[in-house]
Formats: C-alpha cells, sequence, structure tokens
C-alpha cells in the first residue's frame, strides 16, 4: 500500500453513491443560452441574474481598467496593492447598502472566512441556521467557536437555543444566508434581529444570492424587510447578480475598521484585480439606475411559478421567495437522470445532490434576460419528463 491508495478508493466510494462531480464547458459567452460541450441550451444554471456578466458597460470599464492600471494589483491592499478604484467601489457598496462603510475581498467565500474569524473565538458561540452556505459554516469552524447549529429558519428554535445558553459565553454571533442558496427561501431576518438584540448578540447575513435582486433599489434582503437602519454585518458577492469577482463586507465604521486591521483573508491576500474592481463598480451604477432590470427578472420568476402550478402540478417545488425555485426528486442518481434529460433536451439546470444538500433536488435560477419563450421551453420539457 502507498500513502495515496486511499484517493482512488474514496473516489469508487462517491461515484457508488452517484454523488461524483465533474466540471463542463461553456463555450463562448454568458447569457440566457449557452453552448454546452457543443450544444446550444437554455441557461438555468447561471447566479448572473441580471444578465450583467456578459452586458458591454461592465465588458468596457474592466477593459478599460487593465488597460490603464494592468492585469494584476501586485500586492496586498496594505501594501502596494491598494487603487483609488477599490476605494470607489467600497463607497458605491456602502452607498447601495446604506451603510457607513465597506471591505472588499478577493470573494464571496473569504469575506465570510474573515468576517466570522475577525469577531469571535474561543471564549464565544456561534448560532448557525443548519443550511448555511459552506463558507459560513467553514468560517464558523475556523473561528474557534463553539458552533451550534439551530434549525432551517427557526427563529423559535433560535431563541430557546439562546436562553439555554447565553450566558456561558462572551461574545455571540448569529449567522445566516439572507437567500439560502440551494432552497432560494428567505431567511426570517426582522425576527432574527429582534432576538439578536434581546440576546446581546451580532447577526451576520449573506446577501449573496439578495444584493441586486430583492429590495426597491437592489440593496438586497435586508432593504426587502425594511431593516437598513439596524445594526448588522452584511456580507455579499461581486460574482453573482453583480456579475465580476469578488465579495464584501458591509456595516458600521468600526466594524469595518477593525476588520482591515484584523483579517488575515484580506491582509494577506492580493487587493482584487483592476478588472473585476472596474466591473464591479460598473454593475452596482447599473443596479442603482435600471430598476427595469430587476422587475424583469421578478416577472420572470412569477411567470415561471404560474406556469409549474398549473402545468407540472405533481412538482414538489420548494418553498421560494427569490430567482432560485427548486424541486426535489427522490434520490441523487434520479436527479441526475432528470438533470441529464433536460441538457439533452436543452435545457441546463443543474442536480444538486448531497452533501451540498441534505435531499436531492433540480435548481432553476432566473435571469433577467430570460425571454418568455426560454421559460415556455422549460415547462414543455418539464410536463415530457413527468
Ligand atoms: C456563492 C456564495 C458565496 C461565495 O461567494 P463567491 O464570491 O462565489 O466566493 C457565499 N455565500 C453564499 C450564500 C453563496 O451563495
Amino acid at each position: 500500500m502507498h500513502p495515496y491508495a486511499w484517493l482512488e478508493q474514496s473516489l469508487a466510494t462517491i461515484h457508488r453513491a452517484d454523488w461524483y462531480r465533474s466540471v463542463q464547458s461553456i463555450h463562448g459567452g454568458s447569457g440566457a443560452t449557452v453552448v454546452l460541450s457543443g450544444q446550444e441550451v437554455i441557461n438555468f444554471a447561471s447566479n448572473d441574474y441580471l444578465g450583467l456578466a456578459g452586458d458591454k458597460r461592465l465588458i468596457q470599464a474592466a477593459t478599460t481598467a487593465i488597460q490603464n492600471f494592468g492585469t494584476g494589483s501586485t500586492g496586498s491592499r496594505l501594501l502596494s496593492g491598494h487603487r483609488e478604484l477599490h476605494s470607489e467601489l467600497e463607497m458605491a457598496i456602502a452607498s447601495l447598502k446604506e451603510t457607513e462603510d465597506a471591505l472588499v475581498f478577493s470573494s464571496g467565500y473569504l469575506a465570510n472566512l474573515g468576517a466570522i474569524t475577525a469577531v469571535v473565538g474561543k471564549r464565544d458561540v456561534i448560532l448557525s441556521d443548519k443550511y448555511n452556505h459552506s463558507s459560513l459554516k467553514n468560517g464558523a469552524i475556523l473561528s474557534g467557536a463553539e458552533v451550534i447549529e439551530y434549525p432551517h429558519g427557526d427563529a423559535a428554535g433560535l431563541k430557546s437555543k439562546l436562553q439555554e445558553i447565553r450566558q456561558n459565553y462572551r461574545r455571540c454571533l448569529i449567522i445566516t444566508d439572507s437567500v439560502f442558496s440551494m432552497d432560494g427561501d428567505l431567511c426570517p431576518l426582522p425576527t432574527l434581529l429582534d432576538i439578536a438584540e434581546e440576546f446581546n448578540c451580532m447577526l451576520l447575513a449573506d446577501e449573496a444570492h439578495a444584493t441586486g435582486v430583492l429590495g426597491e433599489t437592489g440593496a438586497g434582503c435586508v432593504e426587502y424587510f425594511g431593516c437598513t437602519n439596524r445594526q448588522l454585518i452584511q456580507i455579499g458577492t461581486l460574482s453573482k447578480a453583480l456579475g465580476s469577482l469578488g465579495g464584501y463586507v458591509a456595516g458600521s465604521h468600526s466594524l469595518i475598521d477593525f476588520l482591515r486591521n484584523r483579517t488575515p483573508t484580506w491582509i494577506y491576500t492580493t487587493a482584487l484585480s483592476p478588472g473585476d474592481t472596474a466591473a464591479a463598480l460598473e454593475a452596482i451604477k447599473i443596479v442603482k439606475e435600471e430598476s427595469t432590470r430587476r422587475s424583469q427578472l421578478w416577472r420572470n420568476v412569477n411567470y415561471l411559478k404560474e406556469l409549474m402550478l398549473s402545468h407540472v402540478p405533481n412538482l414538489k417545488i420548494l418553498p421560494s421567495e427569490s430567482a432560485i425555485i427548486c424541486f426535489q426528486v427522490a434520490s441523487a442518481a434520479e436527479a441526475l437522470k432528470i438533470g441529464n434529460f433536460l441538457k439533452t433536451s436543452g435545457i441546463f439546470a443543474p442536480a444538486i445532490r448531497p452533501p451540498t444538500v441534505p435531499t436531492s433536488r433540480i435548481r432553476i435560477s432566473l435571469m433577467a434576460t430570460h425571454e418568455a419563450s426560454h421559460i415556455e421551453k422549460l415547462i414543455e420539457v418539464l410536463r415530457n419528463f413527468n
């Protein structure tokens, strides 16, 4: 036996469980339709909710920034990597979110790892929704705090847990996705904020799938629920509705100032590249100015829901208040079978299986740039499978 022999065995186990994953190439540009392994498919697999990743203005902004500043930012923000462009982007995020300040990271994943590990440690406790994104879960583990999971979306369960354990710890942080990434439902944010206040806890909400999508101005779930002026830590990504790459934390002056001094995933990593920074900055401008994109997205979401209910009523649709709509299937093998059937029928909607989620499902995400005919085609294909 050699020391790497276990790799083959583990892979074999993954295959047997139908959990095996591999990449598939998209050719050409991104958009509502894409070419996947040589075949044109309607794209229901993208996080590009507003269709900005292929927008000419973002491409132009990124190209200009690369021409002016180069492809790499060449250093960390505190050493040689900081540019005026980063500050402009952070001011734009803070203005969209109506927070005092914001800080951009190289990815949303790193923003979560960084923020969570900075604000709690060994003497503290984290209360975490069971369905939270991997970056929140791993941030919690990395922080060294005691981690307690509460049942998904269960504010009453959270409260009774806090009654039981809050006095045993110094600081307490509640962490939650605002839009749950693999389900599409929302966290009960106003109630969570009340509970946080009552038990002297901080609250961190991950707006990855909400920014640009929810709220009057696209500021996210916090705006949607009318909680803009309440104290919390907001995380987000530049890589979904904003069509670029990177992540951010938005919050008070003192929070952001503290993170700039104490967050290894920001301090010891290279600053966001000029191209990504400029594209995200342009995207925020568009999110603010073109609310029609958001209303078109919501028209598409409602149209799909309506057609699903009337034409494929036996699908087990999970509760959703976002642009992510999932229907549950019996097993991982069944999910793969349906996913493949959809693909050969010209529909790209991925099978999501354990360990990403507890139960297998097909996940459909909508874009502002989908046309009615795209959605009608999806329904037609789903009817054929049923
Ligand atoms: C995608 C996602 C992230 C990670 O963001 P990246 O910028 O892609 O690293 C974090 N949290 C949630 C809820 C996400 O869906």
